[in-house]
């Protein structure tokens, strides 16, 4: 097939006509009737005046969302838990908390996340001096918490009593002990009129972990956390919403239970929902999205997984603020073999973002991400994001424990669709709830261990940094731009220029991935 250009740039002033017609622009490249994905592509270097950290990485996640990098977390029972998703929003991403669990267990993880960095805690758990140590230990299980208040009525607003932290109970072996016996009484507090810098300032001249806010009657109003200052020193990209908690995402299905789920997930605070489905383009989840603006009109929806214009179409006139992009391309996906249903991914993003960029919806390229020259390459053929499983399933972040094999330190990592996912219940996202047969349309398996998050996204960001310098390029907005007016060149790799492409000729090497 000949890739014959018609597009071909014009010849920067003052220089004769000499061609510098090369590569592709993508119009061309995308319009050979057959499907590409990033290992198919590689990109031209454009000319490079400026430094590797003048590049800005913000982009879109929907409409009305921005973030500081383009990366976000899938909504996976081995990927998106709230340790996950407080961790990507600290960082300048975003991370989707999964529903393969109950209503109760999906809103307390994004609850987790809501209250991990407020400034002032506003609703914190509280107990009365009643409780029992037993009663804290409970609480501690699903919330996480090291301390607590303790007021006359358990809860806020009523008269402060004390404090529990880990300290006080941690040898007591008698957990039945009432709090009131092991609480602090004298406790250092600010007044509810002082401001933010001024009660932190009061918190590290305490040198307590938390610091009580009170009114003028001693009613307990809010709470500050020394492990929320040290963090807000250290994470000037965080999302954060307007009251400065953290954002999160979380994923819904279309059933009537998801209805009540994502009202639960709203009244929790959650920024964004995704309306998770292996086949977006359906009645259930066009009636999903509209009975979800028409409820919460400003809240951020998703829809997907599409791959077609069409499909696009149909989302976008239900009323969606960002479409996710990808059938069949995940690492743990069987779908296109069971199926043969999907698109290749790199073909998928282009026909989509091309088409939902006219509206002004963003773009996030889901699935088949391995590595993060395959970031840029989703970028540069118009995602404004991409949504990652495998590539941070091994983070010490994601949920589940480590485990050897053959020496290696592995996590597990497992699709929605793997029979063993769909018992636990994520069969609604395959449309098989009703069968009795569930065909699986993913595997289970493992990944290697990736350290922590906290080192290993920024090494991520810093190489999709290089990738977009390479290009000449400093924004996503101008990669947009010149991906649309044909400057961003393209080429097809042959099978030989792929395996040039990577390592090669070696007896053996080592690779670092932080
Ligand atoms: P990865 O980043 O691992 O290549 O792909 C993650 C994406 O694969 C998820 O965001 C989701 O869209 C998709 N996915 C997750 N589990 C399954 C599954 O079992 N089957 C299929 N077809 N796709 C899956």
């Amino acid at each position: 097939m000949s890739l014959l250009s018609t597009d071909s740039p014009t010849a920067p002033c003052g220089m004769p006509s000499a061609s510098f017609d090369d590569g592709f622009s993508a119009a061309i490249l995308f319009n050979q009737g057959e499907g590409l994905t990033y290992n198919d592509l590689i990109l031209h270097p454009r000319h490079i005046d400026f430094g590797v950290n003048d590049v800005v990485l913000t982009s879109k996640l929907t409409k009305g969302l921005a973030l500081a990098i383009p990366i976000i977390s899938s909504p996976m029972d081995t990927v998106t838990e709230s340790t996950m998703a407080i961790n990507m929003a600290l960082l300048g991403g975003l991370g989707f908390i999964h529903y393969n669990n109950t209503l109760e267990e999906q809103v307390a993880e994004v609850r987790k996340v809501k209250r991990f960095k407020n400034g002032f805690i506003t609703d914190p758990e509280v107990l009365t001096a009643h409780h029992t140590i037993a009663d804290m230990d409970i609480m501690k299980r699903t919330n996480g918490f090291s301390s607590v208040p303790i007021t006359d009525t358990g809860k806020m607003g009523g008269k402060l009593l004390g404090m529990v932290t880990n300290r006080d109970i941690d040898f007591v072996t008698d957990r039945q002990t009432p709090l009131h016996a092991v609480m602090t009484t004298n406790l250092i507090t600010a007044n509810e009129c002082s401001s933010l810098s001024e009660a932190f300032h009061l918190l590290q001249a305490s040198k307590k972990g938390k610091l009580p806010i009170i009114n003028a009657k001693g009613e307990l109003v809010a709470l500050i956390s020394r492990n929320d200052l040290l963090k807000s020193q250290n994470y000037p990209q965080a999302t954060k919403d307007d009251q400065d908690r953290l954002r999160v995402g979380a994923a819904v299905g279309t059933r009537e239970s998801d209805w009540e789920r994502a009202n639960a997930l709203v009244k929790a605070g959650v920024d964004v929902l995704v309306i998770d489905s292996s086949q977006g383009d359906s009645t259930f989840q066009i009636n999903m999205v509209k009975r979800l603006k028409a409820e919460h009109p400003s809240l951020q929806i998703i829809g997907g997984n599409i791959v077609t214009k069409l499909q696009a179409h149909h989302l976008i006139e239900a009323g969606v603020d960002g479409l996710r992009v990808g059938m069949g391309v995940g690492s743990i996906c069987t779908t296109q073999e069971v199926t043969a249903v999907g698109r290749p991914q790199a073909t998928a993003v282009y026909n989509v973002a091309k088409y939902a960029s006219q509206f002004g919806i963003p773009v996030i390229a889901d699935g088949g991400i391995a590595n993060m020259g395959q970031i840029t390459k989703a970028l540069a053929v118009g995602a404004s994001c991409v949504m990652v499983g495998s590539l941070l399933a091994g983070t010490a972040e994601a949920p589940g424990e480590y485990f050897y094999k053959d020496g290696v330190r592995l996590k597990k990592y497992r699709g929605m669709g793997s029979q063993e996912a769909m018992t636990k219940g994520s069969s609604v996202r395959y449309f098989g709830e009703q069968s009795k047969i569930l065909v699986a349309q993913g595997v289970t398996g493992s990944v290697m261990d990736k350290g922590s998050l906290r080192q290993y996204l920024p090494y991520i960001i810093q190489g999709i940094k290089h990738g977009l310098q390479d290009l000449g390029i400093q924004s996503i907005v101008q990669l947009h731009e010149t991906l649309n007016n044909g400057e961003l060149r393209f080429e097809r790799r042959s099978i030989a220029a792929n395996i040039e492409g990577g390592v090669h000729s070696l007896h053996s090497y080592e690779k670092s991935i932080t």
